[in-house]
């Protein structure tokens, strides 16, 4: 008999989070690891599964990034140009499967945040729409007919270009590579730059919000004429509920009835959604890109 198992290891930046699951999501069992270097991280999560590999059909991968996700490429799987100079250059899938010789799926935390949505969460069934997750970083995903965007490598949804009032607002942004980007001007790390407050200290009613819910109805109008994708779900630290209404206000006024579609005029609420899943959405995603790996069993 085939084993019924599968591994899903969502690799993160400060931490990184290992599960044993059914096909249908359940979650039977999950450790957390802090990241350290990649030999001390690896050798942890190589522990955790090693035990239990019998059980185990396959092994889902969902990484922070950039990674290489070109199977052509010589450095496919790998971590690339990540802030992080331990894990630069990191053969990340190579070391999972090298160290548990299981088959392994490897695709980037928002993507594979986006397939659990799309399985178990505020995109069931559809076939076109967009995740997008605002937290320490801004990271967009596109499920296009069915099949996850992946281009030459992946999106980079967060480092798009939105209008800037330096007057209005004179921050210059915090991305190390553009400024005022999209994520520059609006992840987490920018709004607390900006205000001297965390993010989740800021009162409803702090002058934080309307801007924030400005630029990102600002990228979201750019990613929905660009793709028109079914639904917008939005996901992330940032993400509070009481941003959703502004959200949307804004982008009805931007797009000014010019996409005359029911799903925008009369029902922008079930348009742009929150995450079903929350945090649980990127190892619940490592487990679809398990199952996808094991194939029909
Ligand atoms: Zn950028």
């Amino acid at each position: 008999m085939s084993p019924a198992l599968l591994g899903a290891i969502e690799a993160g930046g400060t931490k990184f989070i290992c599960a044993v699951g059914t096909p249908d999501g359940e979650i039977l069992q999950q450790i957390r690891i802090a990241t350290g270097t990649p030999a001390e991280t690896i050798e942890q999560v190589l522990a955790f599964f090693r035990f239990q590999k019998e059980s185990l059909a396959a092994i889902g991968i969902a990484s922070f990034g950039p990674v290489q996700l070109n199977r052509n490429s010589p450095d496919y799987g790998f971590i690339t140009s990540t802030p992080k100079l331990d894990w630069r250059n990191f053969d990340l899938l190579g070391a999972v499967r090298k160290g548990l010789r299981l088959p392994v799926a490897f695709d980037t935390d928002v993507n594979a945040a986006a397939l659990a949505e799309r399985h178990w969460g505020a995109a069931r069934g559809l076939g076109s729409f967009m995740y997008v997750t605002v937290g320490t970083g801004i990271g967009g995903a596109a499920m296009i007919d069915g099949a996850i965007l992946h281009g030459l490598s992946h999106p980079e949804m967060g480092h798009i270009r939105v209008p800037h009032d330096l007057i209005r607002d004179p921050f210059p942004g915090v991305c190390p590579y553009h400024g005022d980007c999209l994520e520059g001007l609006a992840c987490g790390p920018a709004i607390e730059a900006r205000w001297q407050a965390s993010p989740d200290t800021l009162p409803p009613n702090h002058p934080a919000w309307p801007l924030e819910a400005e630029y990102l109805a600002l990228a979201c109008v750019n990613w929905i004429c660009t793709l028109f994708p079914e639904r917008v779900v939005f996901g992330g630290g940032v993400m509070r509920p009481d941003l959703f209404p502004a959200l949307r206000a804004k982008v009805c006024d931007l797009l000014n009835g010019y996409l005359d579609v029911p799903q925008l005029t009369q029902d922008l609420d079930c348009y742009l959604m929150p995450s079903a899943l929350g945090a649980n959405a990127g190892v619940l995603g490592a487990l679809v890109l398990a199952s996808r790996e094991a194939g029909p069993g």
